[in-house]
């Protein structure tokens, strides 16, 4: 077959499968088989994929009518990835949509690695199926609702339905939305994120050029600036941390959003572009982290046309307030964090955004005052240290053995925190003091030194001064003989030398 007899009209945001599923119950198929070679030419393994192969061939076959760029555009989730890679990346993945063989291009783009897959299904939304039955006359599968992250419809709001396919089969037994059992993607009543991301997934599938803007421009970086969670071009991550931490208890943590949720390592690599290809999923979901919604990133002008525009936006953020009510209490909120810092306080960025001039004016009227966590009781560790210093000296005296002189190091030796004090002396002025009135003169370590020869060693009737002089071991005396004479007397007498 060179060229199909018909084909069905895609709608809006239909999925190729879906209308491989619509082309197969027109020409009435018996297989899926059948199909399969009448569309692509040969049996396609990936046609329920959110990134099929074979399209040349289709596009081909339906005379070039819609060309494989526009196929991949408009029927794929290939845009929704195009941010995220290169310009190579990006030729090789539709190279590879184009031809028979998808080999590896899930892994090429990070997917596989990303373990999202696990949670990839057929989902639909219950109010988008009543809706397309009426207005189009039959349902389809809607493409971004089989996105990665997308559990909620970006339109309606409603949990998505799981579809469960009869007896085990798996796609290719060509079902539309609610023909078989279903059950919801998410049980949780909170869905706020779940309903952001979906709205900006959305966006970023039908918008890609103005999400490779966003990107390019660097979104991320320039909210982290104007959250103060950047400053002067380096991240401040425990500030970043502590935010995602407490936007991750609104969040829900099922389905996929479990992996994102779990810790904020992925966080901190994403913003440091560790990640070779980003998945849109937690691009998007990090937006939502940085309490962005699809609003902001279609007002994001930021560099895009500079300064002029940017200020334009901000002005117009600042007018955009909220009303009376909202802003009372997001001020009552803000002020009754008092025990926190600035930014850490409930609804900081959302009045720094929308009230700034109240904001600033508080804070001129509330200096924060830093105050210094004393970690090292200096003064007490130098009172106890001249204590010490004091009983080692006392010590040294009392040793009934040869007199050692008293040095420094001899008086440190028998201290606890010697080290502390050698490192950082000028923090034990006491002891410094103590220290240096104990240190002993070497007139006074001889006179001791010569009381003990006197008092220790039996010493002939008639000796020589030289004699008591080389027993204490004194080789250059600097003491006089008057004073020897008084020890001697002192000996004589039988005082306590
Ligand atoms: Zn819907």
């Amino acid at each position: 077959m060179d060229r199909l007899l018909l084909f069905p009209e895609p709608f809006p945001d239909e999925s190729l499968y879906s209308l491989a599923v619509r082309y197969h119950r027109l020409v009435a198929n018996d297989s899926y088989r059948r199909t399969s070679q009448e569309l692509f030419g040969t049996y396609s393994r990936t046609c329920g994929s959110v990134l099929p192969c074979c399209l040349a061939t289709l596009s081909q076959r339906l005379e070039e009518k819609y060309s494989v760029a526009e196929l991949v555009d408009s029927r794929t989730l290939l845009p929704l990835y195009k941010p995220f890679l290169s310009n190579d990346g990006y030729e090789s993945a539709l190279h590879c949509m184009r031809g028979p063989h998808g080999t590896g291009l899930k892994m090429s783009l990070g997917m596989t690695a990303s373990g999202l897959l696990k949670h990839a299904s057929f989902r639909y939304c219950e109010a988008c199926m009543q809706h397309d039955a009426d207005y189009y006359g039959v349902s389809y599968w809607h493409r971004i609702h089989m996105a990665a992250g997308v559990c909620t419809c970006p339109h309606h709001g409603n949990v998505l339905l799981r579809a469960s396919f009869p007896e085990g089969a798996d796609w290719r037994c060509m079902q539309l939305p609610g023909e078989s059992t279903s059950t919801p993607v998410l049980s949780e009543s909170s869905l706020g994120a779940a309903y952001s991301v979906a709205e900006m997934q959305f966006w970023g599938l039908s918008n890609p050029q103005r999400a490779c803007e966003l990107v390019r421009e660097d979104f991320l970086r320039w909210r982290l600036t104007e959250m103060g969670m950047l400053q002067q071009g380096r991240l401040r991550e425990q500030a970043i941390n502590s935010h995602v931490e407490r936007r991750f208890s609104n969040s829900t943590h099922e389905g996929e959003f479990q992996s994102v949720t779990v810790d904020t390592e992925w966080v901190m690599r994403l913003l440091r572009r560790r990640r070779r290809i980003v998945q849109p999923f937690r691009y998007y979901f990090l937006c939502w982290l940085l309490e962005t919604s699809a609003e902001d990133l279609v007002e994001f002008q930021h560099k895009i046309c500079p300064r002029a525009l940017r200020m334009n936006s901000l002005v117009k953020d600042r007018c955009d307030s909220g009303s009376p009510v909202e802003i009372a209490e997001r001020r009552r909120n803000f002020q009754s964090d008092r025990d926190k810092k600035l930014h850490d306080r409930q609804g900081y960025y959302w009045l720094y955004r929308h009230d700034r001039d109240w904001l600033q004016n508080y804070v001129k009227s509330y200096p924060f005052i830093r105050t210094r966590k004393v970690y090292v009781d200096w003064f007490s560790r130098d009172i106890a240290l001249s204590n010490e210093l004091v009983t080692a000296h006392a010590e040294i005296m009392a040793e009934k053995d040869k007199p050692k002189k008293i040095t420094k190091s001899a008086l440190l030796r028998r201290v606890q925190n010697h080290y502390g004090f050698l490192r950082k002396s000028s923090k034990f002025p006491k002891s410094i003091q103590v220290l240096e009135s104990l240190l002993e003169t070497e007139h006074d370590y001889q006179l001791r030194k010569v009381a003990w020869a006197l008092k220790e060693l039996q010493l002939p009737k008639n000796y020589a001064i030289s004699v008591i002089m080389r027993l204490a071991g004194i080789r250059i005396r600097q003491i006089s003989h008057l004073e020897i004479e008084d020890l001697l007397q002192a000996r004589g007498n039988g005082d306590n030398l």
